[in-house]
Formats: structure tokens, C-alpha cells, sequence
């Protein structure tokens, strides 16, 4: 018996990889820093889970309706009115098992074999391999550093063809942090106006943001809306990774094909997790200032630890809760005697002789750089820069 051929392109998600190593060392006692996944290490705000606590409590534990309760999808739209000033109606709303699952089905819904998808890189790790899942060719343009990872409009109509059924967007993004100008924003709607294809907004570190306000690409072009998805949940603001809560708002069209791949999938999101969901969008969103300005604090302190190295060179992210260190500057050097030459080697190094977890840069299309999360107490970071440190001062 073989696997079915729609897998043969398809790797296993290695931030969920590296981050269930790093689990697993620590679980058998090693010591080990992970840097790894994208996961807050706040708490679930209580008032959140009393919420779904109480909805268990009520027996609140049946089937719902597929795209998600009423009251949750009407609270989303509000949600979109009040921070995105986006209008969205709650049919063109589908709550799904968190915002990777609201991608997956969007690009099942919307693509033929061959369709292609626009990612700008660096990208977060699953979004290449969710569209050839889909059937579909992910087409990368690149970014640079020097222009703060920002799409380049030029290089984005470039790569639109007859065939490109959407453009990818992700700011503040993960893995760099950038987050997009408005002049940006505006830049890559034009690329896109005079072309008949979707435009895919993933705000999901939409209030992890240190510096500016946040837009997405329709509110500088609202021509566009029309032909926008807005992907957002839970995982990132509300430090609710593991209860798997997310949503998409776009068209009617794509909603409801989207809505259909999970009736006859997944069915609806846990009927107690839509509670706890109504109640973290419904309640009081002040938590949000000091989780910031602590992650900012962090963001400070590593960025300028990584800067203080010799052959690293760090941009400080304006949001998100990763660093992107260009560690370029490594390779060539030896270690123990072997050449470094690339982030998949390094990173390994890291973690089998220093015990840090830190992603390579190549499965986000960004060979040079490794990312960093610094969603972890500033003891842990601390703890991690000394030993990547030691990493560096031990290359010859
Ligand atoms: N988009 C981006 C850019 C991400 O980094 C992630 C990773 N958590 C997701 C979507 C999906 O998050 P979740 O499925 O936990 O909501
Ligand atoms: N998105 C997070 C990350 O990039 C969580 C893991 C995942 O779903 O990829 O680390």
C-alpha cells in the first residue's frame, strides 16, 4: 500500500518538528531553551476560561451549526468593525479549528491542479505546502532585508499570471516581524488591482504589534475588500494555541465553499471553545497593553544581544514575537573543525551540542537566517542568548 500521491510534495511541519523535540528533551530532564515554535508562554486569560468552563457546565457540549455559532460569528464581525474597520455579515463569516485550518480549507475551496498561489518569503512554513495539498503551485517572490522583508510591487507583478488565484499577506509576519507600510500595502494593491485574483490578509499577530497601526490591505484599498480574506484567531492574542480557534471572513462565494469542506470534514469548531472565543472577543481587551510592552521589552533584549555578536546581524521587528537573526555572517567559520554552511546545520549544532531550539531560516525561505521566538520568559531568552553566545565565540 503507498500514500496517495497529493502527499508526494508535502513535508511535515517543521516548527511543530523542532518544537516537539524540544518538548520531548525537556520532558526526559535534558535542559534545553526552545526558541522554537510560535507559542505564547502567557496563560490563557482566566476570564476566558471561565467562559468555557461555564458553557461545560451548562452542557453546552453538542454539535453546532458548521460555520460556528450566531453569536460568535456576529461577534467576529464586530470585531472586524471595531479594530479593522472592516463590514463583514456573520454568513460571510466561518469560525474553523484554528486560522491554519481556516487556510487549509481556503485554498481547497479555491484552487484547481496547477492554480497558483503568490507567497512572499520569508513565509511561515505551512503555507507552501497547504497550497500543493490544494493542488496548487506556490510561486515565491522574494523580499529583503534591507527593504524591511516588504513585498516589492514590481516583484509581485511579475510573478501574477493568467493562473495566480491569490497573493499571500502577512503582516506583522512570521518569521521576520515586519510589519507592512502603508505606502507597501498600497504598493502591492496596485500590483494586484488590474488582476482578477484573491488577496489572502493573515492579521493573525495583528496586536502584536510595537510600533505604528495596524492595516491590513483593506483599509488603504478598499476596492479590494470585495476580493479579500481576512484569516485571524485566537492562538497569538489571546495565548490559546492548543484550544485551536480561528476564523476567516471574506466573500459568500468562497465562505460558503469553504464552509462545505468542513461539513463534510471537521465539522464545527468545539461547541465549548466557540464560548470561550465569544467571550475573549466580547470582553475586556486591556490585557492586551502590558503583554505587548513585555513582549517588546524582550524584543529589545534580544535584538541587541544578537547584534552584540560578531557575524550576526539582527532587525528589530516591528511586530510578531520572533527575530529573524541574518547569521550569514557564521558561515565559512568551522565548528570543531567542519565548515558551517547553512541554517539547517547550524540550528541543528545548536540544539544537539547547546541545547537551544532555534528554527533554521531555509523552510521559510530563508536560507541565512535563523528565527527565534521570543514568546518565553526573559529567563529562558537570557538563558538561550548566553548559550547561542558560546556558539558563536566557539567558531573558528
Ligand atoms: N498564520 C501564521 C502566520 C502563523 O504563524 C500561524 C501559526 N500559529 C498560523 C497562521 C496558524 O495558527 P493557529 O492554527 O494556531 O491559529
Ligand atoms: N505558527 C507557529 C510557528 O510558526 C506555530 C507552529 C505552527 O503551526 O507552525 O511556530
Amino acid at each position: 500500500m503507498n500514500l496517495a500521491n497529493r502527499l508526494k510534495p508535502i513535508k511535515p511541519s517543521p516548527t511543530l518538528a523542532l518544537n516537539a523535540k524540544a518538548k520531548a528533551l525537556a520532558a526526559q530532564g535534558v535542559d534545553v531553551v526552545s526558541l522554537a515554535a510560535g507559542e505564547p508562554d502567557f496563560d490563557t486569560p482566566e476570564f476566558i476560561k471561565q467562559a468555557a468552563i461555564e458553557a461545560l457546565r451548562q452542557g453546552f457540549t453538542k454539535y453546532t451549526p458548521t460555520a460556528g455559532i450566531q453569536e460568535l460569528r456576529e461577534a467576529i464581525c464586530a470585531k472586524l468593525a471595531r479594530d479593522n474597520q472592516l463590514t463583514y455579515a456573520p454568513d460571510q463569516v466561518v469560525v474553523t479549528v484554528g486560522a491554519k485550518h481556516a487556510i487549509y480549507n481556503l485554498f481547497q475551496a479555491l484552487l484547481n491542479e496547477g492554480d497558483e498561489v503568490i507567497i512572499p518569503a520569508p513565509y511561515w512554513v505551512s503555507y507552501p505546502d497547504m497550497v500543493q495539498l490544494a493542488g496548487g503551485k506556490p510561486v515565491i517572490v522574494e523580499t529583503r532585508e534591507e527593504n524591511g522583508f516588504a513585498p516589492d510591487p514590481d516583484a509581485i507583478r511579475r510573478a501574477l499570471s493568467p493562473r495566480t488565484k491569490a497573493v499571500v499577506l502577512n503582516s506583522p509576519s512570521n518569521p521576520s516581524g515586519a510589519v507592512f507600510s502603508r505606502a507597501a500595502l498600497e504598493g502591492i494593491a496596485q500590483a494586484v488591482r488590474g488582476h482578477d485574483c484573491l488577496v489572502v490578509s493573515d492579521d493573525i499577530y495583528e496586536k502584536l504589534l510595537y510600533e505604528g497601526q495596524f492595516l491590513n490591505i483593506g483599509n488603504v484599498a478598499p476596492d479590494l475588500v470585495s476580493r479579500m480574506v481576512v484569516i485571524n484567531g485566537m492562538s497569538k492574542s489571546f495565548s490559546m494555541t492548543g484550544w485551536r480557534m480561528g476564523y476567516a471572513a471574506g466573500p459568500k462565494w468562497l465562505v460558503s465553499g469553504m464552509q462545505m469542506i468542513q461539513d463534510q470534514s471537521t465539522s464545527n469548531a468545539a461547541s465549548f471553545v466557540q464560548k470561550a472565543a465569544l467571550a475573549a472577543l466580547k470582553g475586556p481587551q486591556d490585557f492586551f497593553v502590558p503583554m505587548v510592552e513585555e513582549y517588546r521589552g524582550r524584543r529589545d533584549m534580544v535584538v541587541d544581544a544578537l547584534n552584540a555578536l560578531d557575524g550576526v546581524r539582527c532587525r528589530r521587528p516591528e511586530g510578531a514575537f520572533y527575530v529573524l537573526p541574518n547569521v550569514s555572517g557564521l558561515f565559512g567559520r568551522t565548528y570543531k573543525g567542519t565548515p558551517v554552511t547553512g541554517s539547517l546545520q547550524l540550528s541543528e549544532i545548536l540544539l544537539n551540542d547547546f541545547r537551544v531550539a532555534a528554527m533554521p531560516g531555509a523552510p521559510f525561505g530563508a536560507e541565512g537566517y535563523i528565527r527565534m521566538s521570543f514568546a518565553t520568559s526573559r529567563e529562558q531568552l537570557r538563558k538561550g542568548l548566553d548559550r547561542f553566545k558560546e556558539f558563536v565565540t566557539s567558531l573558528r
